[in-house]
C-alpha cells in the first residue's frame, strides 16, 4: 500500500493514526483496538467493518 496514503489516513472513530499491518493486511487502532481491512489495496475505513482486536493480540 501506498505510504503516502497511510499517512493520511486516521482512524474515523478516534481520528488518531493507524499502524499498518502487511502479513494481515490490516489497518489497526490501536487506541480503540479496531482493524481495518484492506480489500484490493483499498483500505476500508468503516467502523462496522473493522474487526476488533483480541485481549491477547499484539498491536
Ligand atoms: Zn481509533
Amino acid at each position: 500500500m501506498d505510504k503516502k496514503l497511510l499517512d493520511i489516513l486516521a482512524c474515523p472513530v478516534c481520528k488518531g493514526p493507524l499502524v499498518y499491518h502487511k502479513e494481515a493486511a490490516e489497518l489497526i487502532c490501536k487506541v480503540d483496538r479496531l482493524a481495518y481491512p484492506i480489500r484490493d489495496d483499498i483500505p476500508v475505513m468503516l467502523e462496522d467493518e473493522a474487526r476488533t482486536l483480541a485481549e491477547e493480540e499484539e498491536v
